[in-house]
């Protein structure tokens, strides 16, 4: 799994429709690439905030947002694929 692949994988985890096997990938490029370690970080805190308010499933609306802060979070860390 590169960078972008990775992406894509968030994003497929913000919309609940990550497949279980990806994850040990998604675990593996993250343990050795600090740029997507800091994005998920920032992805983690963003879902746990809207999980608080919204019960457990999150609407079209903020996942639509959620995408939104996702690509800019990769446009900070990742300047070279921006
Ligand atoms: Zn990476």
């Amino acid at each position: 799994m590169n960078c972008d692949e990775l992406l894509a994988a968030l994003n497929e985890y913000v919309d609940g429709t990550l497949e279980p096997g990806v994850s040990g990938d998604l675990q593996r490029h993250l343990s050795g690439c600090n740029p997507c370690q800091v994005v998920v970080d920032n992805i983690r805190q963003t879902i746990t905030v809207y999980r608080h308010g919204q019960a457990v499933e999150i609407p079209a609306a903020c996942r639509e947002r959620l995408h939104a802060a996702l690509r800019e979070r990769w446009k900070q860390t990742h300047p070279a694929n921006a």
